[in-house]
């Protein structure tokens, strides 16, 4: 008998499948709106000049290449939780923030779903977003959750679905794990706003639900580093315990590199400690120590003065192309005349835009115009530049109709 006969084919990625299609693709018209990487208006990846000069800086020191502890660079993950919760949160002066370095934004959901799994009872749900990130469902059920959807997206306003999602968050048991995108929603690019995010602490506040924040875009959105942590420190200012996966890959474009953070705020030093010490165990199973050159050219940054501010102007740069972008695809439409309201491509934040359009147009924009998004009509808006942006509007235009 064979070992693997049992073993059945997985589901194709639809993201992968997307890129092999468009790499295939000969059109000198073709455009990929599937990429989760930002690039410039030529349409080639960008590395971060304030990256640059921090690796000039570790070079010019001849770093060696011992093990990280398991926790991982400590001036790394002290600067990344200090840019998280703003340097004068008082969960610092209380000794109750535990951090640790991670793979990237995946490696630090995975790691707090498989500490989570072994701490709260049993039987706890995770709720996520309809829709949510692809991976989040497969990190969590791997870990050993189950997972139900909480209402979020409105396809009828292509905007947020507040009563929908209070109503979800008010129904599922008390003390289940809520999955909540920082900012920049992905895959909607719909956000919660300043009085929206109010409402949703009273829910699960009430409902004793522990909030697990995804934060994938910090400063990537909206420019603003603190304006994008908004909804964190919002939360542990109300008196939340809750946890924070934290990526790097697209602040600083250092998406290979693997710069993350797994971070939980506690309500006492002492839960802090316990934590902290469990976390350890868990992290040791899964990636012994964490890998060292991602994290120091992120704390390079993060500790020398210049460099942060160069950083703030390199985001505010990747930030403002894309708003650009948003305002320039709406307007094209509206001068066509295009069938439809398109101010949610302007509403929307961060990377992506949910644009609406079916399955089927979906279909017809890559056969005919040589334009690649996801089935679910989300385009990055990375993808798009002055050279084809024209070509795009006339697209939309064009399978709208
Ligand atoms: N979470 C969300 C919502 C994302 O969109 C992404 C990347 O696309 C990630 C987490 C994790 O990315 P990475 O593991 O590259 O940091």
């Amino acid at each position: 008998a064979q070992v693997f006969s049992n073993v059945p084919l997985a589901p194709p990625d639809a993201i992968l499948n997307l890129s092999t299609l468009y790499k295939a693709d000969e059109s000198t018209q073709k455009v990929d709106l599937g990429v989760g990487a930002y690039r410039d208006n030529e349409g080639k990846p960008w590395v971060l000049p304030v990256v640059r000069k921090a690796e000039e800086i570790i070079f010019q020191n001849r770093p060696e290449h011992e093990y990280l502890p398991i926790g991982g660079l400590a001036s790394f993950t002290s600067s990344a939780a200090t840019l998280l919760l703003g340097k004068d949160n008082v969960a610092f002066k209380e000794n109750r923030v535990v951090s640790f370095q991670t793979i990237s934004g995946t490696g630090a959901n995975y790691l707090g779903a498989r500490f989570l799994a072994k701490f709260k009872p049993q039987d706890t749900l995770v709720l996520l977003s309809q829709p949510t990130w692809a991976n989040h469902q497969n990190i969590f059920n791997t870990a050993g959750f189950t997972t139900q959807n909480y209402r979020y997206y409105d396809p009828s306003t292509l905007g947020l679905d507040l009563q929908g999602m209070l109503q979800s968050l008010g129904d599922a048991p008390n003390g289940s794990i809520v999955v909540l995108h920082a900012c920049a929603h992905n895959p909607t690019g719909v956000d919660p706003t300043q009085d929206q995010w109010q409402q949703i602490a009273d829910v699960m506040q009430a409902k004793g639900h522990f909030p697990f924040f995804d934060c994938a875009y910090q400063g990537f959105a909206s420019g603003d580093l603190d304006r994008d942590a908004f909804a964190i420190r919002y939360f542990v200012q109300r008196g939340f315990e809750c946890s924070v996966a934290q990526s790097f890959a697209k602040n600083l474009g250092l998406y290979g590199e693997r710069v993350g953070c797994y971070h939980v705020i506690t309500k006492t030093e002492q839960s802090a400690n316990h934590v902290r010490s469990q976390v350890a165990r868990t992290s040791r199973a899964i990636i012994s120590n964490p890998p060292l050159y991602g994290a120091r050219v992120a704390s390079t940054v993060l500790n020398t003065p210049e460099l942060m501010a160069e950083w703030r102007d390199n985001l505010k740069f990747m930030a403002g192309r894309i708003i650009t972008m948003r305002d320039e695809l709406r307007q094209r439409l509206v001068q066509l005349g295009t069938p439809g309201n398109w101010d949610h491509i302007v509403n929307q934040i961060g990377m992506f835009s949910f644009t609406g359009l079916s399955p089927t147009q979906v279909e017809a924009i890559k056969t005919k115009h040589h334009i690649y998004m996801t089935s679910n009509g989300r385009i990055s808006m990375a993808g798009l530049s002055t050279h084809n942006i024209d070509h795009v509007a006339r697209a939309i235009d064009d399978v709208v109709r």
